[in-house]
């Protein structure tokens, strides 16, 4: 796993630093914040290291996410949480602190007095407001994005084929093993 020398969470990630750890796979590792804003506030980081979201594989950053919800779902059932917010800052402009990318996962509780939402963060931006149209024009995805897991046995091939190639085989890369398949046109995985 690619790691970097001054990284605090990688240094979690290889036990030189201790932590408070909830959940481990050889992907995906989930502990407590040192400085819990609620009960139960826990940071879900990819063992790879990477600054922000965008820099992730498509199926590790899928299987990190599997892994939030996990998490929120434990964090209800163990600790009582009623609801949480799913936070991940990315980039100093946007607050983060820890440049190794993490989901931020906080259990809020129906008895807390602090009422936080979104919109105390982030107050509506008006001028944004007004030209909503305008700014889904430019910001529009015009390219496929393909699903993380596999549908079919030529995706299969295909991934083999690009390892005879003698292509470097993605580190990112998860052993997937479900597959897609519709059931009565119900989207499942096997
Ligand atoms: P950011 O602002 O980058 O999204 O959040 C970084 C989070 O990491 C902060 O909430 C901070 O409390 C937490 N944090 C920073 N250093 C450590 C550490 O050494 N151990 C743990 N468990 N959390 C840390
Ligand atoms: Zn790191």
């Amino acid at each position: 796993m690619t790691s970097d020398l001054e990284c605090i969470f990688c240094k979690i990630i290889e036990k030189k630093i201790p932590a408070a750890v909830i959940y481990e796979d050889p992907y995906v590792i989930s502990f407590l914040d040192i400085n819990p804003r609620f009960k139960g506030h826990a940071l879900v980081i990819p063992k790879v290291h990477v600054s922000t979201l965008d820099e992730l594989g498509d199926e590790a950053l899928a299987h990190l996410f599997v892994v939030v919800k996990h998490v929120a779902k434990n964090l209800k059932e163990t600790l009582g949480a009623d609801g949480y917010n799913i936070i991940s800052n990315n980039g100093s402009v946007a607050g983060q602190v820890v440049p190794h990318l993490h989901i931020h996962v906080v259990p809020r509780y129906a008895d807390e007095k602090k009422g936080i939402g979104f919109e105390a963060t982030f107050p509506v931006d008006e001028e944004a407001k007004n030209k909503l149209h305008e700014i889904a024009e430019k910001a529009k995805i015009k390219h496929e994005i393909k699903p993380a897991f596999r549908k079919d046995d030529k995706a299969d091939t295909s991934e083999k084929e690009e390892k005879k190639d003698g292509k470097e085989e993605n580190k990112e890369a998860l052993p997937y093993e479900s597959e897609y398949f519709e059931d009565n046109g119900v989207p499942k995985f096997r």
